[in-house]
Order: structure tokens, then C-alpha cells, then sequence
């Protein structure tokens, strides 16, 4: 469970609000797309979940872990609990699929046993085993945000973050990487999604927090994008 709690972030002086009140929960397993125009306050909310930045007021939790009260020495661990996907992948350009993957795990203390079991596992679930020695530049964008997904997803967190996953790319690639979000979320992550792509959020069906200056303005069960 992820609950919001009248959370408001502003910079400099209050002269730019990014969040204003805002409030709702996520339960375990839900796919929840957020959409909003430009500046709406989407990324500033993602940013809070991973405790990237702090609230201005407010409180957001983590079932009943206060996360802008998690101990700096502790935030790794947390942050362990959450994968993340961003809309420029963020892979390693010096590495294959394979190593940006396996890197992750590294950074997460597993060994090499688990690497070689687990890499393939992730590679195997957005479809790419055929290209797991392939460098960033040798890969199209779809496949470098569904190696982005294998890496967010190989050291099973219970959440996945994608800010604007889709945000690059073509018509056909955005559809492929919707269809494995969905399916990592069918196998039991929950996926918190930022979108502004209308196609997307028919194509899902599922919950849309709309944003609006800071703003939750609307939040539907069932797929409705209004802008
Ligand atoms: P979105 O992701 O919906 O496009 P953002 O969350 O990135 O929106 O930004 C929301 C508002 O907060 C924008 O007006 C933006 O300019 C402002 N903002 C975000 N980060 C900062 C920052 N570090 N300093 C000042 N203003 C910021
Ligand atoms: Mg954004």
C-alpha cells in the first residue's frame, strides 16, 4: 500500500508549486497510470516515492513506513522495494543488455550464480534473449526500454516506477512495452505509470490519476483520459 498524504512540494520560495494536497492511496497489484500536461506535477510525484526529494508538507508511506523518515543509511534497502523506468532508459552505454542488467544485481550484493540465472530470466520476459550481447547503440528504442524493464524487474521489487516510458518511442514499440508492463503487473508488481499518450491509456483500461497544476483533478477507476 502506498498512500499519499496531503503531500505539497514547492521550490524556490513558493514561487513554483509542483504538488499542491495532494492525496490517494495505491493498493498492492494496482496499475495506475497518471496523466497530465507538461509540468502537472507527475514527475515531482514519482520523485517523492522514491524518496528522491522531500515533501514541502505532507507525508507519503510505504504500508507504514514513513519513506522522508527513513534513516539516510537506510534508504538503499527501501529503495531495493521499488524498480525503476525512465522515458532515456538510462542504460550503461559501455555495456551489453546482459551486463546493464546483471549490474543491478550487482549493486544489490547478489552473486554470480543468481546473475546467470536470474539475467536470462529478466531477458526472457520482455523478450530479448537473442539480444543479450548487444550494446545500447545496437539495440532500437523499444528494445533498450523493454532492457531498462529487465533491469528494473531482475531484483523483483514490489513496485515499478515508469516515468514517461513510452515517451520515445514509435507506435508499434510503445504497444510492446505497455504489454510488458501489463504482464509484469499480471505476474503481481504493482506499476505506477506517467503517460501523456491518450492510445496508452485506452489500450490499459485500468486506473488514471489526472493531474492538473499540482493537482489531482480527477482519478477513475477505469481508463478515462480527459485533458
Ligand atoms: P511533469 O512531470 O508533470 O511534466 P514536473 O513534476 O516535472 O511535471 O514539474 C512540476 C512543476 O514543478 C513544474 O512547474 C516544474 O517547473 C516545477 N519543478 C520541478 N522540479 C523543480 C525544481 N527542481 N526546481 C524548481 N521547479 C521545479
Ligand atoms: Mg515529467
Amino acid at each position: 500500500m502506498i498512500y499519499f498524504d496531503k503531500v505539497s512540494k514547492w521550490y524556490n520560495d513558493k514561487e513554483s508549486v509542483a504538488l499542491e494536497n495532494v492525496t490517494f492511496q495505491v493498493a498492492p497489484h494496482e496499475f495506475v497510470s497518471i496523466v497530465g500536461h507538461s509540468g502537472a506535477g507527475k514527475s515531482t510525484l514519482l520523485k517523492m516515492l522514491i524518496a528522491e526529494d522531500r515533501p514541502s508538507e505532507g507525508s507519503v508511506f510505504y504500508e507504514s513506513l514513513d519513506i522522508h523518515r527513513i534513516p539516510r543509511g537506510k534508504l538503499p534497502k527501501f529503495r531495493r522495494k521499488i524498480g525503476t523506468v525512465f522515458q532515456d532508459f538510462k542504460l550503461l552505454s559501455n555495456k551489453t543488455a546482459f551486463e546493464n542488467i546483471a549490474f543491478a544485481m550487482e549493486a544489490n550484493g547478489r552473486d554470480d550464480s543468481e546473475i546467470a540465472e536470474n539475467v536470462p530470466q529478466a531477458l526472457a520476459l520482455v523478450d530479448l534473449e537473442d539480444k543479450a550481447w548487444n550494446f545500447p547503440h545496437e539495440l532500437s528504442g523499444g528494445e533498450k526500454q523493454r532492457v531498462a524493464i529487465a533491469r528494473a524487474i531482475v531484483n523483483q521489487p514490489d513496485i515499478i516506477i515508469a516515468d514517461e516510458p513510452t515517451g520515445n518511442l514509435d507506435p508499434i514499440a510503445t504497444y510492446e512495452v505497455v504489454q510488458i508492463l501489463r504482464k509484469i503487473n499480471d505476474l503481481g508488481t504493482t506499476v505506477i505509470m506517467t503517460t501523456h499518450n491518450k492510445g496508452v491509456i485506452d489500450e490499459l483500461g485500468r486506473r488514471v490519476i489526472t493531474m492538473d497544476s499540482g493537482r489531482v483533478i480527477r482519478d477513475d477507476a477505469t481508463g478515462k483520459y480527459v485533458l
